[in-house]
């Protein structure tokens, strides 16, 4: 019999240990109350052969269980009580243990890439966390959430978060808090007035909203939200231009008007920098437009530049920042998206270096920017070569099927998401008057994620079984969210002073508390390692036919089911392919743990990520968008494909076009490439770069890549084990036939 040790490891089931431990408690109690050795003999005896008949491995804490029972059922009542007090202190001890581990950083294992668990922040930061999820698991959660937790079956996300009852994520209105200002906790921000202090102001709330909730934060369309302050600067620009450069034109419209423009901020931020109105003076219109300019590209590097170096929250992380943008075809837009895309191919720093947030997401739309003569063509082929060398932007389809009903006119309501993939469906709670799929105002509440490779094992890899528990875990995981959903609206307004008082959550009512708010954001019920669990239920993945077939009824299950529960319960369920960052090897070690290693499912590191293709297998990029695209409808709450390509792809635009568009025609929702990104630190060369850099031979060398969605700073320093692992096999998707 196979007994799991605390670390993990297994080892035999042995008499002489249970034996010793008994001695051990019996040695350290008066001589009038111990035992006899035979007595001890005797209760050994009787805790082995228990533990002989259980048919799976057996943890230890079990057998302590046995023996302290058995003890105080004898007449070794002290012998019972000091037994207890031992292993409570040495739990105790374990406790203490892990917790300085966490203080002094003395193993770190980088959970999330964005985070610096060396530093004071860091370590202060990973501490709190680790008593706050303790805490969360042993008084919080109900018994039936702990179990499916603990036994690797539906893992529930951010439990340090959980036991404050803060939230996941939020897409910010930016238009509103820009154009009105805002409050913070010490002082009131006025209006934005300037293309430059809105960009400053953008970086601002993104940081403060950041500390009001666990996760990401996005801005849904940032061109078009940036257009009334490209027009203050310009119209600034231009009185300028008519006092300093064409003095007649100046004169003659000072007679008109008087020393100042005649018109209010509100009738400059409607005026189109292409109006007639600017037709008084050639010279003025040139210089103001060449200042704005000016004045917009500085403003972007700033953002960039606050975005990569702005740390927040306990554990020095940079916020979570991901900005959507593409589709607006007014000349401000235009300039604006040019601007951040020139910012993403200049980088930031001495070296010029890929710059790390924003997550940067390029909408595309048909008839807007993805073809020869669409409008916005010109910068989707900027877009391009920015992710050739950048790897960012990422491509979000504003005509993908899942978000239908949006309105043409309204960018709130186009398709954008999360830079991890998180994404904002129809909402059963909307307002009237709102169209259901506006984005702005609305985010994640909290994910669960159910691991179907544990599932598949408990189902003894029978797929009638398997389906059946599946839907039980499934009622069990909205039972799971709609606790933690309940606990998270009995949180005070004043906990999230920012994002109440200035409405960064749109629907909030004071009289109805927080629900009123909260009620529009989404639940969603992930998964992870499809892959796995079909390997193991039918012997081979989705990436055969038979494979597909079982994977379609799987993803038709979550679909049908989260549909159901958002009616039931009226509230926002949604099927999700969990990023899984740190769970695709926590919950691979749990399951080697259980299970073993079973050839082709846990001789790994990892677990496969959501319904993703296995990492290895070797197929062209177009494959890979084929195979994935089958299970991309069945989410509705955030999904994402990505294909791996070498540096041969770095200067090839017109193939990356073909890639692209392949995708959106497939209606992938959010499609990424991954390039090598590599960057030498002493010198500053950049590309794919072996084992030291061709220009300097320093070995000093960052290697970008991609975690969830977003990217990160050395693959190799901050990604936990698993992920370090995965990123080594990920094979190119260069054409190469399986098995060439
Ligand atoms: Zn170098």
């Amino acid at each position: 019999m196979t007994v799991i040790k605390r670390n993990g490891k297994n080892e035999q089931l042995s008499k002489k240990k249970i034996f010793d431990s008994i001695c051990k408690a019996n040695d350290n109690v008066n001589a009038d109350d111990r035992l006899t050795k035979k007595a001890i003999q005797r209760i050994s005896e009787e805790v082995f052969n228990i533990c002989q008949d259980f048919d799976e491995p057996i943890p230890i804490d079990k057998i302590e269980d046995e023996i302290e029972k058995r003890l105080m059922a004898s007449t070794g009542y002290e012998v019972a009580k000091c037994y207890i007090r031992y292993r409570y202190e040495k739990e105790r001890v374990r406790q203490n243990k892990s917790l300085t581990e966490k203080l002094m950083a003395t193993n770190v294992v980088n959970q999330n890439a964005n985070v610096d668990e060396f530093s004071f922040g860091g370590r202060i930061g990973e501490a709190a966390s680790f008593i706050m999820k303790d805490y969360a698991l042993n008084n919080l959660i109900s018994k039936k959430a702990r179990e499916n937790h603990l036994n690797n079956e539906i893992y529930i996300h951010d439990l340090d978060a959980y036991a404050v009852g803060s939230h996941n994520c939020l897409s910010i209105p930016f238009d509103k808090l820009l154009k009105e200002g805002f409050n913070t906790r010490q002082v009131d921000i006025r209006p934005a007035q300037s293309i430059n202090t809105a960009m400053q102001l953008v970086a601002v709330i993104f940081q403060l909203q950041s500390l009001q909730q666990f996760g990401g934060v996005s801005a849904t369309h940032l061109d078009w939200t940036m257009v009334p302050y490209v027009r203050l600067s310009f119209h600034k620009y231009y009185f300028d231009g008519l006092r300093f450069i064409d003095l007649s034109s100046g004169s003659e419209l000072r007679k008109k008007f008087g020393s100042k423009t005649p018109l209010t901020k509100d009738e400059i931020r409607e005026l189109p920098i292409d109006s007639d109105w600017y037709n008084h003076s050639l010279p003025a219109y040139e210089y103001a437009m060449e200042k704005t300019i000016e004045e917009l590209n500085q403003a972007v590097e700033g953002m960039y530049h606050n975005l990569n170096s702005l740390q927040s929250r306990s554990g020095n992380q940079l916020p979570f920042t991901s900005i959507n943008y593409g589709t607006c075809t007014l000349t401000e837009g235009r300039m604006v998206i040019k601007a951040l895309l020139e910012g993403s191919i200049k980088g930031v720093g001495k070296f010029h270096r890929t710059s790390i947030f924003p997550c940067s997401i390029f909408q595309c739309w048909k008839g807007v920017n993805r073809h020869p003569g669409d409008p916005n063509y010109d910068l989707f082929r900027l877009a391009l070569k920015s992710t050739s060398t950048r790897l960012y932007p990422n491509y979000a389809n504003v005509d993908w099927s899942g978000n239908c009903g949006y309105d043409k006119n309204d960018p709130m309501t186009y398709f954008s998401t999360m830079g991890c993939r998180t994404v904002n469906g129809a909402d059963i709670n909307v307002e009237p008057g709102v169209n259901p799929q506006r984005k702005d105002g609305r985010g994640n509440i909290a994910p669960t994620t159910i691991i179907l490779p544990t599932l598949a094992m408990e189902a003894d890899r029978d797929v009638e079984k398997f389906m059946k528990l599946l839907d039980k875990k499934i009622n069990e995981a909205r039972d799971m969210l709609l606790e933690r959903f309940d606990w998270i609206c009995s949180q005070p307004a004043k906990s999230a002073k920012f994002m109440y008082e200035n409405g960064t959550m749109f629907g909030y009512k004071p009289e109805e508390g927080i629900r009123s708010a909260l009620k529009h954001g989404t639940l969603v019920i992930g998964q992870l390692g499809l892959a796995e669990a079909l390997q193991l239920l039918i012997g081979k993945d989705h990436t055969t036919e038979e494979g597909m077939e079982l994977a379609k009824r799987i993803e038709q299950l979550f679909k049908d089911k989260c549909a159901k529960f958002k009616q039931e319960n009226k509230l926002n369920f949604g099927v999700y392919y969990t990023p899984a960052e740190n769970l695709c090897y926590t919950a691979m070690k749990k399951f080697q743990d259980k299970y073993g290693v079973i050839e082709k499912v846990s001789d790994k590191e990892f677990f496969t990520n959501s319904m993703h293709v296995p990492v290895w297998h070797k197929m062209t990029p177009f494959e890979k968008i084929d195979i994935e695209s089958k299970l991309t409808g069945y989410s509705n709450a955030g999904c994402i494909t990505y294909v791996e390509l070498d540096s041969g792809t770095l200067n090839n635009i017109d193939a990356l076009d073909e890639l692209v568009n392949y995708a959106m025609d497939k209606d992938i929702p959010y499609f990424a490439i991954n390039v090598p990104a590599d960057c030498c630190m002493k010198c500053g060369h950049q590309g794919e770069i072996n084992k030291e850099c061709p220009e300097c031979g320093s070995e000093n060398i960052q290697r970008l890549r991609r975690v969830t969605g977003y990217l990160t700073g050395n693959y190799t320093t901050a990604f936990n084990y698993g992920k370090q692992k995965e990123v080594e096999q990920r094979v190119k998707h260069n054409g190469v036939c399986a098995d060439a």
